[in-house]
This record gives C-alpha cells, sequence and structure tokens, in this order.
C-alpha cells in the first residue's frame, strides 16, 4: 500500500492563534500540496474501484466532528479509504462509456488553479483566467471555422453546456409569438439523453427526426419534420454519438435550419474533439453554420473533469438569454466578457484553465496528433475485429467508438465475459445495445492505448461461449 505523505508527520490541531478562527494552517497545506504532487506523478493510475455505501461507511467511520480529525486523519483516510474507492479513468485499457485521458499538465494545472481560487464568472474578478480561457476557446473557434467574433464559456458538462445553449436558442425564437402547440425541439432518437433532459426542464417538446440507415440524422429527415411540425426553436445535432461515434449528416442539417429559419446545435461533447484531426474532419462540413456547439475536453480533449467548452458563433442571443440583474449586480460591466451572461451559472471557477495551459505547453500541432493517434488505435482494433473469425463489426466507426459482437452470445454472455475482463483488470469494456441487439463497446480517447493490448484481449472473446443446453436427438 502506499505510503500516505502524511504518515509519521504530527500534525497538531492547532489552537486558534489570536483572532484567527483557522489558526496555523501552513502545516496542512503542505501535507496537502506533497499529497498532490505524489498523486500526480503515479503513473500508470492506481486500478480501483467502488465498494458498497455501507462497506465504506464503516471502514471510513466518523470524519465531520465537532473538534476536527486534523489533516494527518483526514488525508490519512482520503488516502488509504476514499481515494481507493474512487475509479481513476485515465488508464489507457479503460475503453468503457467515455473514458478520460488528461494530460499530467492539465492535471497539475488543476490544482494550481484551485489554490488561486479565481471568481471567472465576471471580467472585472477574473480577467487574466478569461483572457487564457479566451484562447483556448478560440483554438476551437478557428477549427470551427467560426468569425473570430464568436464567443463562448466553460461550464460543467455537455449536460449544462446542451441546456444553455437550448435555452439561448430559445431566447432567440421568442421573439416570435409563443406558438400554439408550445416550442419544440428536433433531434434524432441518437441524440444525447442530456438533450431530453434539457428540454423537460424547459419543458418543451422532443420531436425525434429518424436516422438513415447507417444512424445519420440527415437534413432531409429534419426538413420532412419541420415541414410538418410548427415552434420548432432548435434543431440538435450530434457530431460524434456517444453509444456508436456518428456524426450526424451537419451540412445537409445546416441547409434545413437555414431555409426554415431554425437555431441549429451541434452536441459535439465526445466527438468535438474530433475537428483537430485531419483525417476525419470532413465529417464536420456544415458545422461552420452552426449556431451552438459544446464540447468536453474532459473527453477526448485531454483536460481533468469537469470541463465544458460552450461557443456561440453569435454571442448576442446568450447574453440576452443569460445575463442575470439583481441590484448587487448592477455594478457589473456589461459591455465586458462576462462569461456569466453565457450560460446558466453565475459564480464559476476558471475550470478550462487545465484546458488552457495544456495546450499552451504542448501545442496544438500534439493535440492534432493526440487525437489521430487515437483514432489509428481504434481503426486497427475495427481491422482486428473485421479479420477475426469469431466477431463481427456491427458498424463502420467513423470516429473512436468500435461496435463489434460475437455472434451467438446472449446479453449474460456478454456480461460475464466484460465482468471478467474487469476484474483481472484486462480491460474495462461493458456491453452496449445497437438494432436491438446486445454488443460490445470500445471508445478510446486515450492516445497510450496500444491496439496489440487490446487485440490481444479480443482473443479471449473466443472461447467463453456458455454450453447451452444438450441438441434434442431429432436434431442430430
Ligand atoms: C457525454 C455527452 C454528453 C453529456 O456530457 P456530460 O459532460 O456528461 O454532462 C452530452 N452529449 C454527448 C454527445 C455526450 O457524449
Amino acid at each position: 500500500m502506499q505510503k500516505a505523505p502524511c504518515d509519521g508527520m504530527s500534525v497538531k490541531s492547532v489552537p486558534p492563534a489570536e483572532g484567527r478562527v483557522w489558526g496555523d494552517e501552513d502545516e496542512v497545506v503542505s501535507v496537502a500540496v506533497q499529497y498532490a504532487w505524489q498523486r500526480l506523478r503515479q503513473d500508470p493510475d492506481p486500478v480501483a474501484g467502488a465498494r458498497p455505501a455501507a462497506d465504506l461507511a464503516e471502514a471510513a467511520g466518523s470524519t465531520v466532528t465537532a473538534p476536527g480529525i486534523g489533516a494527518a486523519a483526514a488525508l490519512g483516510l482520503f488516502d488509504r479509504v476514499l481515494a481507493p474507492a474512487t475509479r481513476a479513468q485515465n488508464g489507457p485499457t479503460n475503453l468503457a462509456y467515455i473514458p478520460a485521458a488528461p494530460t499530467r499538465a492539465a492535471l497539475a494545472f488543476e490544482a494550481v488553479t484551485g489554490a488561486a481560487n479565481i471568481f471567472a464568472g465576471t471580467w472585472e474578478a477574473g480577467a487574466g483566467a478569461i483572457h487564457a480561457e479566451n484562447e483556448a476557446l478560440a483554438w476551437l473557434t478557428r477549427l470551427l471555422g467560426w468569425p473570430a467574433t464568436a464567443a463562448g464559456c466553460f461550464v460543467s458538462g455537455g449536460t449544462m453546456g446542451n441546456l444553455s445553449a437550448l435555452v439561448a436558442a430559445r431566447a432567440a425564437a421568442a421573439e416570435r409569438p409563443r406558438p400554439a402547440g408550445g416550442w419544440k425541439i428536433v433531434c434524432a432518437d441518437s441524440a444525447h439523453s442530456s438533450i431530453r433532459s434539457a428540454a423537460r426542464a424547459m419543458d418543451v417538446e422532443v420531436v425525434t427526426a429518424p436516422v438513415d440507415r447507417h444512424g445519420h440524422l440527415t437534413g432531409a429527415a429534419v426538413n420532412a419534420v419541420l415541414d410538418a411540425t410548427d415552434g420548432v426553436f432548435a434543431v440538435a445535432a450530434t457530431a460524434g454519438t456517444t453509444n456508436a461515434g456518428l456524426v450526424d449528416e451537419l451540412d445537409t442539417i445546416a441547409d434545413a435550419c437555414e431555409r426554415h429559419g431554425v437555431w441549429l446545435h451541434v452536441d459535439g461533447a465526445y466527438g468535438g474533439a474530433g475537428l483537430a484531426a485531419a483525417s476525419v474532419r470532413h465529417r464536420y462540413t456544415g458545422i461552420e453554420r452552426a449556431d451552438s456547439f459544446i464540447v468536453d475536453p474532459h473527453k477526448w480533449l485531454f483536460a481533468p473533469y469537469d470541463c465544458c467548452a460552450l461557443l456561440y458563433r453569435d454571442p448576442a442571443p446568450a447574453r440576452a438569454a443569460h445575463s442575470q440583474s439583481a441590484h448587487y449586480l448592477d455594478a457589473i460591466d456589461r459591455d465586458a466578457h462576462n462569461p456569466s451572461d453565457l450560460a446558466l451559472h453565475l459564480s464559476r471557477r476558471a475550470r478550462g484553465l487545465p484546458f488552457w495551459f495544456s495546450l499552451a505547453v504542448h501545442g496544438t500541432d500534439r493535440y492534432a496528433t493526440a487525437v489521430e493517434r487515437t483514432l489509428t488505435t481504434s481503426r486497427q482494433v475495427a481491422d482486428a475485429v473485421r479479420a477475426s473469425d469469431h466477431l463481427r463489426l456491427v458498424a463502420e466507426p467513423e470516429l473512436s467508438v468500435v461496435l463489434f459482437e460475437r455472434p451467438g452470445w446472449s446479453a449474460q454472455d456478454y456480461a460475464a465475459w466484460s465482468a471478467r475482463a474487469a476484474r483481472t483488470g484486462a480491460t474495462l469494456c461493458v456491453p452496449t445495445r445497437w438494432n436491438g441487439r446486445t454488443v460490445l463497446r470500445m471508445a478510446f480517447v486515450n492516445p497510450d492505448t496500444r491496439a496489440d493490448e487490446v487485440i490481444e484481449v479480443l482473443h479471449t472473446l473466443g472461447g467463453l461461449v456458455r454450453p447451452g443446453p444438450p441438441p434434442a436427438a431429432d436434431a442430430r
């Protein structure tokens, strides 16, 4: 077991110095910072996972007490009990859901950002940090092919980004009279669950447009729905569906939105990172005409949690929708770039800074290389599946998600294999559903994932067919 950096250190509970409630916190600071330093240098990340709540409560004991337990006990507890009950998302063989692969530079700067305690809601309070965040956003703006007048901010995640963008879209539409049947959003069934969640929060209806046979939302489908439906204020297209990594047909969808004067929001929470990769950039054609866009740098852009970049091609409607007013806020300079004015939030930390720092340190070329490398890895794995005689690719991968099946396997077979692979530490790879069938899904976001290691794991999918009931005599 790793030695806690506070082991052997006596951290006295300091009686409050005269007039100071917290006493002298120097020692606490040094213990916590040393711990962070050690953790940042731990590579690979420790393999760990959740424990049942009751089990964990017993192991942790009572932690929030009237006299306080002190730094040594609190940090020791984190090191020995709490942290081992959290899964580090960064392992190169973690291919489940959307894993994470932050650069060490970004992780280290997360600690720096925390230390600086910046209020990054308003320019007045957070100008320096906001300038840097805007530099990172400007890189994304260039990748989108948007004008330099585009603007945005960082929010917690794709869910909040989608909600904020759709609220801005509705506010822009609300210059027209409210339609008799209420406001509506058009998206495909493959859109992320957060689009429906935003619609519920906004009390608007979701109208589903069908996808083509490959799974893309197309302009033709959107156009047909827009022709037949009143009150649509936004179309939400996806650039990289979470389940299959498919990019909707953005160019023709943009045509349909333009024709009907409807806001186009592109959800690139996972797949937006592909804009940086020359080999797939053509799939995003049309995105330059979107009105709003999100990407989660904590997914495929090597930033730590939690970080979503939200961008508006024209930020004016977003400002009109999101600026909060209150007497105590009257002094805020509304002509300045205030991130608070662009999303559903007011207080915010400068959560874009770790992303900015890593981009500044490594350069955008290295980012393009890193995204390309994960694409190459997923293509190599897809090729191995294609070449295998016991596996079948169920969809042609467009980005870095690979869906495949083991013909003849049931949902239980997949679950048993997945649980065993997780237990042995071979890989974290969980089943999903595709066209009504249970299949396996691998999502690649880590440039250090090695295709040969993953392909090795694929071999273990060979011999696990459970013995079925013996064939009936007359069937022989
Ligand atoms: C992950 C994801 C979201 C939600 O993002 P969070 O950061 O988890 O809130 C939204 N849309 C897509 C396409 C996603 O992949």
